[in-house]
């Protein structure tokens, strides 16, 4: 839009914990993509992102998205299976509906309870890499002409003229700027927006050839149980150690993060083996015979705004976020960032506004 961008911040940690810097929520090879959600929001941006993946992995080299569908399951008559049922027929989402048998034919390896219901969308959806998805909107946009400068932002002062954001790498002096700093955000403002921010805890399984020939195939998984748990599984992934991994989460206990200082202890503290354990129950239940070789515990954080939609908009004249991405912004973050930059042009979403 011919604006002279800068994309300030710090790339992975790679020492979980040892890393005395900021931590994120994309920092993984796995996340569900679709175009199906119950609220219309989501699904509006869901889908306008996923049209964009092709372009993006285009414009930058890098390749991040698996289409292998997805599946949503349930009781059926839960309240989350029955509207994901109504959305899919109210907004034209192409969806196969299975009941417990269709399922078990369908899906050999899941074991399937009477009177579940499952809706499975076979495309635009599957799974995105969002450290791959980061990297590639990095390179897109540095091409773009954006600057990448790779630091911390340590604090942000307005004034009449201008922002001031303060790096230990010096001062760098801007327009305007857009706070995208995940559950980082509230502590670097220094202002409260009603966020939350949540530890997670996911459940990584390591599996051998003959479980990754078995389950290939297998969709991303969302599942709503019959007593309110709702875990969502990832199908076997080939992360960057060269092996392949199926990935569990969907935390059963809410721990809340109130300041930078938690945030890094709990990263640092790897996640949380008891969490861990009651996801391998679960998977374990719905895919009985997994045969696998070695479990990881890894630690994961998600902000939650109090609207269930992403904080986009104006905090002052020159100041702007675009946070809170509710445990469902990974897949959607190209189009959530379209918005967050053109409220920083002034087209503000009123639903979306702090
Ligand atoms: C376990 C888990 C599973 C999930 N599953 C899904 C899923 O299946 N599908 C889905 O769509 N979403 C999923 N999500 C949610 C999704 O990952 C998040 O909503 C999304 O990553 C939020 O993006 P963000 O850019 O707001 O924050 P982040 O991804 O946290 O990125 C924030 C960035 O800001 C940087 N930063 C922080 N502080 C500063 C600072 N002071 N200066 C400069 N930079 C800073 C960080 O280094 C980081 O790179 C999941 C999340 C978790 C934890």
């Amino acid at each position: 839009m011919g604006h002279d961008v800068a994309l300030i911040g710090p790339d992975e940690p790679t020492d979980f914990a040892r890393h005395d810097g900021m931590f994120g929520s994309h920092f993984d090879e796995g996340r569900i993509t679709r175009s199906l959600d119950s609220h219309p929001f989501w699904s509006t941006v869901n889908r306008a992102s996923i049209a964009r993946y092709g372009e993006i992995s285009a414009q930058s080299g890098v390749d991040f998205y698996r289409e292998v569908g997805a599946l949503h399951i349930g009781p059926n008559n839960d309240a989350d299976i029955l509207a994901t049922g109504k959305t899919a027929a109210e907004l034209d989402i192409p969806c196969e509906a299975y009941d417990a048998d269709q399922l078990g034919e369908r899906f050999p390896y899941l074991r399937i309870a009477a009177g579940t219901k499952g809706y499975f969308e076979p495309r635009n959806a599957g799974y995105i890499s969002p450290r791959r998805l980061v990297r590639a909107q990095t390179v897109a946009a540095e091409r773009g002409g954006a600057q990448i400068v790779n630091t911390i932002a340590l604090g942000i002062s307005e004034s009449a003229t201008g922002v001031t954001i303060r790096t230990g790498e010096g001062d760098i002096e801007a327009a305007r700027v857009l706070v995208a700093a995940g559950g980082h955000t509230e502590f670097l403002l220094g202002q409260s927006l009603g966020f939350t921010v949540y530890a997670r805890t996911v459940a990584l399984f390591r599996l051998g050839t003959t479980e990754m020939q078995r389950l290939s195939g297998m969709p991303s998984m969302r599942c709503f149980g019959p007593k309110g748990e709702t875990p969502y599984i990832l199908p076997p992934v080939l992360y960057p150690d060269g092996q392949t991994w199926l990935k569990l989460g969907g935390d059963p206990v809410d721990i809340r993060l109130e300041s930078g200082a938690d945030i890094q202890n709990w990263f640092r503290s790897g996640g949380s083996d008891s969490v861990a354990d009651e996801l391998q129950r679960q998977i374990l239940d719905r895919i009985p015979a997994l045969a696998f070789e070695e479990r990881r515990v890894a630690p994961c954080m998600t902000t939650f705004t109090r609207s269930g939609l992403p904080c986009i908009g104006p905090l002052s004249a020159r100041v702007t976020v675009a946070s809170g991405g509710c445990g469902a912004a990974a897949k959607c973050s190209d189009e959530l960032g379209r918005l967050g930059g053109l409220a920083m042009l002034g087209e503000v979403r009123q639903e979306l506004a702090p």
